[in-house]
Parts: structure tokens; sequence; C-alpha cells
């Protein structure tokens, strides 16, 4: 057995692990590299990697650093199945959907100016038409269940409770007699992660690929983190505040709401309006809530409480822009979730534009910025910032919160990796 890493190996994106056998050849994740020109050449196919010998494509999660490359299969011949779970299914179609549609606004710009330098132009890596072959293929696996993808091969996924539908992949290969078993880790959750179950470990494993975005440390603990949350919000409450949250569509639009929901319940907040104003993060939520056979116990209960629940829901969606626009002349309290969670682009900028300047204003930043996005400089603490060409004046007040990272620190990651133990033990 061989095995080839494609991409995630020096840095967090673009997994892709190629397993060759004596009788199969699998690819495990086929992810899109992301962060800057640089990385982003990269989303090509792989010398070494020919679409049209592969056996058998499996998905650990639907992020985009772990199937935004998987159109590019197809392109190349592949003429398999791509095995994942259900959620995964239908949380990787909107994402590549999206990733479709961002390649060619982004296309058609750079082709404007190429036309006027005189250069040929360039294309998307793939189009809406492509990703929707690409999703014809999945084919769906259930956690727990033994099946066999190639000759000689037998996988099995276990939750990883990163995001829903989210897994950890284990392979056994049948190989001269003997079998190896090997484990993808995929994105690892920390636990009590909101909504989704915490990660199942594998017990037995000859070979690991683990991946960590945080393996050096250990995160924030959420209890202190919601302890923050509450905080802000209460307070928000309390000065009639209009909250805007930049929302990360998939898994954190969704674990704030329930947070929010939790405060809701347990009386510790008055209800308010919460105004979902980002058409991915609507449709994920909508995703989301068609697998509660995914859920943990506590979200399970909440959707109980939810259906029993006769008043008006708090949470609207404001699906066009004309809806987004209205929301200028919502009075506080209230709280917006818009995209992008980097406030690089989409709505959050309108309603940052119309909201900052006033000291009224609360700014709740949940998730990591990188530099040189609106959203670091807002979190580094710049007094004034320039949105769609203008200067604002940063009067509101701007709260960072670390702790609602869907990925498992050094603690966890190696809570998971000690329940594994060799095939066969080493003394042996
Ligand atoms: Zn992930």
């Amino acid at each position: 057995m061989r095995i080839t890493l494609h991409g995630a190996a020096g840095e967090v994106t673009g997994s892709a692990y190629l397993v060759e056998t004596e009788q199969a050849r699998i690819l495990v994740d086929f992810g899109m590299f992301q962060g800057g020109a640089r990385l982003e050449a990269r989303n090509v196919r792989p010398a070494g990697l020919s679409p049209k010998r592969l056996d058998a494509v499996l998905v650990t999660h639907a992020h985009l650093d772990h199937v935004g490359r998987l159109p590019l299969l197809l392109k190349g011949g592949y003429p398999g199945a791509i095995h994942a779970t259900d959620a995964t299914r239908d949380l990787a179609g909107l994402i590549l959907r999206d990733s479709a549609k961002v390649q060619s606004y982004d296309v058609a710009r750079q082709n404007r100016k190429r036309e006027r330098a005189g250069k040929p132009p360039v294309k998307p890596l793939y189009d809406a038409g492509e990703v929707e072959e690409t999703l014809e293929r999945f084919r769906e696996v259930e956690f727990g269940r033994v099946f066999s993808p190639a000759r000689g091969v037998t996988a099995r996924y276990a939750i990883a409770g990163h995001m829903l539908g989210s897994a950890s992949i284990q392979l056994s290969v049948q190989e001269g007699g003997k079998t190896k078993t090997v484990v993808f880790s995929g994105d690892l959750g920390p636990a009590h992660l909101a909504i989704v179950r915490d990660a199942v470990p594998f017990e037995h494993a000859d070979l690991v690929f683990l991946e960590s975005t945080y393996g050096d440390r250990d995160n924030k603990p959420l209890p202190e983190t919601l302890a923050e949350f509450r905080a802000i919000i209460q307070e928000a409450v309390r000065r009639r505040s209009r909250i805007l949250v930049p929302a990360f569509a998939v898994g954190r639009t969704q674990q704030l709401l329930y947070h929010l929901d939790e405060l809701f319940c347990a009386g510790k907040v008055k209800r308010f309006p919460v105004f979902l104003d980002s058409p991915m993060a609507i449709e994920a939520t909508r995703i989301y809530r068609r697998h509660p056979d995914l859920f943990d116990a506590e979200a399970r209960a909440m959707e109980r409480a939810r259906a029993a629940d006769r008043r008006p829901r708090h949470v609207q969606p404001t699906p066009t822009a004309e809806d987004s626009m209205k929301l200028n002349d919502v009075p506080g309290p209230c709280l917006i979730m818009a995209g992008s969670g980097m406030c690089n682009a989409g709505r959050i900028l309108h309603h940052l534009k119309h909201g900052l300047w006033q000291s009224d204003t609360v700014v709740m930043i949940v998730g990591y910025q990188s530099e040189g996005t609106l959203g670091r400089r807002l979190v580094d603490g710049d007094k004034s910032v320039r949105i769609f060409g203008e200067r604002v004046a940063v009067k509101a007040g701007i709260h960072t919160l670390n702790g609602f990272s869907a990925h498992a620190g050094q603690t966890a990651l190696l809570a998971w990796f000690g329940h594994l133990a060799p095939s066969r033990p080493r003394w042996c």
C-alpha cells in the first residue's frame, strides 16, 4: 500500500490523500487550497493523480477545503462514485454551488481587466453544471456501517463532531493475506460543540492521518465563551442596541442560533428579533434542520421545544436584497447575522457602513479573521475603516469571541488518538 498526500501537508487546506493498494486506487477528500493567490494556484489536478484510474472517492465532510476540487475529478474522467454521509452531500451541494458562483464572478472581473491589457481570458476551475454532475455521483454512507468501496478494501465512517455529517474514515486493506488498517481523522470537533454529537473514536489503526488546525494549543473553553456571549447580549438588550454578527454561513451560524435559543429558553434574555440575512446561511440552516437524526440529545430536545412553542419564531430569514435593506430601519434590540464572516464581502458590509459609526451598535466577531480583512481591522481596534470607498468612524462596541471553534484543540485531539491501538500489539 502506498499513500500520497496531495494537500493539507504543512498547511491546513487542500486535504487530499491518494491510497494505492495492490487492487485499487482510492482518494480520500479532494479539497480546495484557500488563503491567497499563491496557495490557490495549486487548485489543479496534481500530477500522479489520474482520475480515470481511480476506483473510489471517499469524503470526510463538506467544507470547501475537503470537497472543493471534486468537480476536477469528473472533468478529468473519473468514472466512479463519491461516498459521503447524506448530510455531507447536502452541505457539499450548497458549498460547491456557492464556490462555482464566486469563481464565475471572480473570473468575469479578471477577464474584463485581462481584455483591457490584451491578455487571453482565464476560465473558472469549474462551473455550475459541473457541480451538479459531481453531486449526482454522491452515494450515501451510514455512520458505523462497513462497506466495500473498491476491491480488497472495506471502509467505515465514524462521527467526527466537527459539522453536520462530518466523519472520520477507517479503511481496512487486504494485501498479501494481511489486513492493514488506516484511519483518516478528517477535521475533528471539540467536545460539546453545539448541535452535533461528539466525535466517536476508532479503536484500531496501523496508520493514522490526524488533521489538526490547533494541534499546538487548546481553545478557550466553551463555557467561558458562552458566559461572555450572554453578558454581551444582556448588555445590548439593556441598551436596546442593534447587534451585528458577521456570519460564517455553514456551522457557526447554526451554532450561534442554538446558543441564542438556549438563552431565550432558559429565560436569561427576553426574546428579540434575530435576522438571518444571508441566503447561504438560510439554506444551511434548512439543511441542518432536515437532519435531526444527527443532532445530540440537547439539540433534539431543543427541536421538540421549538415545535411545541406556539409563539411566532424570533428568527426571521431575509433572503432578498430588498428585505436586507429594510433592516436599516429596525430598532434595537435586534441581532443581524450577515455574510461574510471576515467582512470582506457580502451584506454585512452594508450593515457595518450603516452602524459602525453609531455608539449603540454592537459588533460580535465569532470566528477567525485573516490578515488584511476588514474583520481583522475591527478586531485590531482601528478607529476608522474604509467601506465601499468611504471612511467610516468606528464608534460601535467591538467584541471578539474566540471560543466557538469547531476544531478540536490539542487535549481533545490527543484524547481521540489515545483510543487507537494497532491491529496487533507492537510487542508481538
Ligand atoms: Zn472542516
